[in-house]
């Protein structure tokens, strides 16, 4: 078998497309959606992903406001900052790119942004109403993929998802969305005993670790749906491209669908910003 793709940068389009015009509505209603980003440091990763969420906002007629501190500043003075943002009613979005340098404590930065405002779903609030399956915002990878899931029509009820990795930002929201769905969900981590065991038994199994290629064709159920987070640069005698945490090339010959990296999660983590900036400024329209 070789899997269909699933194309993040085609889905991406439509979306983002739907997206420009619920922003030229809520205009014509005299109400400009806005997300603030901000960012600490030279991290030249973290510098790229605001310039991309920074575009991206651009296109879909989104406002965007970018504040650069350099990595030595006073968390004090991004804390004043978050203030400010959050008493600003022209603001519908506040997003902190992380890491943060090692003198801040970043989840006091992520508390101090108003729950309303986080369009990352970071915040504590947020994420207990996700896990209540009462989400307001829900984190943009995780949703980028429920987004996938759905536009392929996937009847997620009762299907086996595992899910590798449990980080806040990616496993464990990913975990709740598919339990929302009724999967059937297993966690795997560092400490799995037997990784291959829980993922040959997956119909859907979702790879964000953060390890090039460690999800082999072999460790896959014939015709199962292989979501693939993970953005690894291999080293620069390996060629020096971007790849997921899944072995495109084995993976593909077992599975029925599958997202390529680049190309699958990745526009998707944006786009879903996006939408979250949006429906917090029709909230605020409403
Ligand atoms: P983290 O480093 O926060 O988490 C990685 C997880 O993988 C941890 O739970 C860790 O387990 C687990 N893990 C590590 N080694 C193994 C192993 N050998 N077997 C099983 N599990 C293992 O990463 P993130 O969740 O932030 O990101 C994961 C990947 O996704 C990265 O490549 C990142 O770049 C990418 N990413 C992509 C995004 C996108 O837009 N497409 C957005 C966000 C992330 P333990 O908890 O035990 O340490």
């Amino acid at each position: 078998m070789t899997a269909k793709l699933i194309d993040g940068n085609a889905l991406s389009a439509t979306l983002r497309g739907q997206l420009a015009e619920r922003s030229a509505a809520l205009k014509a209603r005299g109400v400009e959606p806005c997300l603030a980003v901000i960012l600490v440091g030279e991290d030249p990763a973290s510098a790229v992903y605001v310039r991309n969420k920074v575009a991206g906002c651009e296109k879909a007629g989104i406002r965007s406001i970018k504040d650069v501190y350099p990595s030595d500043v006073e968390p004090a003075v991004v804390l004043a900052r978050i203030a400010e943002l959050n008493a600003d009613a022209g603001v519908h979005g506040i997003l902190v790119q992380l890491p943060l340098p090692k003198q801040f404590d970043e989840d006091a930065i992520l508390e101090a942004i108003a729950p309303e405002k986080d369009v990352d779903g970071f915040h504590a609030e947020n994420v207990g109403a996700l896990a209540q399956g009462n989400p307001r915002f829900i984190p943009c990878t995780p949703y980028g993929v429920m987004k996938m899931l759905e536009a392929e029509g996937i009847d997620l009820k009762g299907k086996e998802a595992v899910i590798v990795g449990r980080s806040n930002i990616v496993g464990k929201p990913m975990s709740l969305l598919l339990l929302e769905k009724s999967c059937t969900v297993t966690i795997c981590h560092s400490r799995t005993a037997d990784l291959k065991f829980h993922t040959q038994r997956a119909d859907i199994v979702v790879a964000a670790v953060g390890r090039p290629k460690m999800i082999t064709g072999d460790m896959i159920k014939p015709g199962a749906i292989v979501i693939d987070v993970g953005i690894n640069r291999l080293p620069a005698e390996q060629g020096g491209k971007l790849c997921g945490d899944v072995d495109f090339d084995s993976a593909k010959e077992t599975a029925s669908l599958i997202t390529p990296v680049p190309g699958g999660v990745g526009p998707m983590t944006i786009t879903m910003l996006l939408t979250n900036t949006l429906e917090s400024a029709e909230r605020a329209a409403a």
